[in-house]
């Protein structure tokens, strides 16, 4: 059987996301970082394809996600599912507005939705107004990101200025009232001329109801959530088999490490706890890094012999006082690059000491190691955390990776993690 559904996600995190719902909604799922040069492996029923699209040139972001397309229509998808995050992150210039109509023209479809709706991650839309938690999405936090600050909740207000196609509603009432009552609205709505519809979801049921209506819609364009509705339709078609699709991950027997870049208040947290249960921990100095010293030569030879006998964690955490300092010395950007390079050499060099089963902490961190391994796909597994599965990586040597972001996992993460591997 191939594979079924087809997700260009538009950032690596996000794509990580969508995949885990995915596989907890029982669909086998990999992730591809990158438009792929290699097939899928066979027992697949969903791929999601990690772009950087989020902020970059809307013009770049359309040829990648047009890339990407033609990949998954090539492997056979049956239907396509957009991927942005749930605050709707976007400029007026883009890129949700014309990545959706580049996918639409290219698949050749008058309508789509747009649902960034996550109600278990607190992003909810009523009245087509994107709510964060209990405040507005124009007066949360993204009001102030640096790339993509959102200062209006109306979406269909934010939708209409990145695309010529109009965009349109359809109601909490409607959603409320079911899936035909949806396919009813899409109707009307198409023979009026609308194109895309921001569509209204405050639960968990909402999205099975809009789910359950966007079966024939050859493209969805969404947040993860609507991932919870969309495999039952490929379930009633008799295409999707009732399975548990969270053990399909192959064992990666060998040693087991951590390597941490994220400072954030959880990873802190995180490492305090580990430390504390007795993990051998070592600690980057980004000043010896900017010095010249070989720090990663040292770390490798000081874990070498410790990884025989459990995990060892290499970390360049440090709390908010020390990064600032830290930052001053050598600048935002070089502080990063320079732990980031380090951290993804210790990878490699983990890699090369034996270890198989490896967690990531950080976002870019995690970017970082992910390339330097040569890492192509990730075949998803368990759930850690919410937004944490355990992978595997595709390829020749499989490495179980662990990919948490800075924010993500419980105060024992580091510890509970290795009980999840199969
Ligand atoms: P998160 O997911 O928590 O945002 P990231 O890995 O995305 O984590 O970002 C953390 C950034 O901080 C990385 O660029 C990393 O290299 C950098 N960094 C880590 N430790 C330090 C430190 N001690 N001083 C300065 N920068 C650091």
């Amino acid at each position: 059987m191939s594979v079924m559904l087809g997700c260009i996600a538009d950032d690596f995190t996000g794509a990580t996301d969508l995949a885990g719902m995915l596989v907890q909604a029982g669909m086998r799922t990999v992730q591809m970082i990158g438009v792929p040069a290699h097939p899928l492996p066979n027992d697949v029923d969903a791929v999601v394809i990690a772009l950087k699209s989020r902020t970059n040139p809307a013009d770049e972001a359309v040829a990648d996600s047009l890339a990407a397309l033609q990949w998954l229509r090539d492997a056979g998808c049956r239907q396509i599912y957009f991927k942005y995050c749930s605050t709707f992150d976007s400029t007026d210039q883009g890129n949700i507005g014309p990545v959706t109509d580049a996918l639409m023209s290219a698949l050749d479809t008058s309508f789509t939705i747009a649902c960034p709706a996550f109600p278990e991650n607190k992003r909810t839309v009523f009245k087509g107004h994107l709510f964060v938690g209990d405040t507005l999405l124009s007066e949360s936090g993204m009001r102030d990101h640096p790339l993509t600050p959102m200062t209006d909740s109306n979406l269909v207000q934010v939708l209409q200025r990145q695309t010529k196609n109009r965009v349109g509603l359809i109601q909490h009432s409607t959603v409320a009232a079911g899936a035909q009552a949806i396919r009813d609205c899409i109707a009307q709505l198409q023979a009026e001329g609308t194109r895309v519809a921001v569509v209204d979801a405050i639960s968990n049921d909402d999205l099975l109801q809009i789910g359950a209506a966007c079966a024939d819609l050859p493209l969805v364009t969404a947040g993860s959530g609507i991932a919870l509705g969309l495999p039952q339709n490929f379930r009633a078609q008799g295409l999707l088999a009732q399975q548990d699709a969270t053990q399909n991950l192959p064992s990666a027997p060998g040693l087991r490490a951590i390597v941490c870049g994220s400072c954030s208040q959880a990873t802190q947290a995180q490492l305090a706890d580990l430390i504390s249960r007795g993990t051998p921990a070592y600690a980057i100095d980004p000043l010896r890094l900017a010095a010249g010293d070989d720090v990663v030569a040292d770390a490798l030879a000081w874990a070498a012999p410790r990884l025989q006998n459990g995990p060892v964690a290499v970390y360049a955490t440090a709390d908010a006082n020390r990064v600032k300092s830290i930052q001053e010395k050598l600048g935002v950007g070089q502080a990063g690059a320079l732990v980031e390079d380090a951290l993804a050499r210790i990878a490699q060099g983990f890699v090369a000491l034996g270890v198989r089963q490896l967690i990531v902490a950080g976002g870019e961190t995690s970017g970082a190691v992910v390339t330097a391994l040569n890492v192509r796909g990730l075949r998803i597994g368990p759930q850690i955390d919410p937004g944490v599965p355990w992978t595997v990586s595709l390829g020749d040597t499989p490495i179980a990776l662990a990919l948490k972001s800075g924010n993500f996992g419980s105060v024992d993460f580091f510890s509970k993690a290795w009980d999840l591997l199969p």
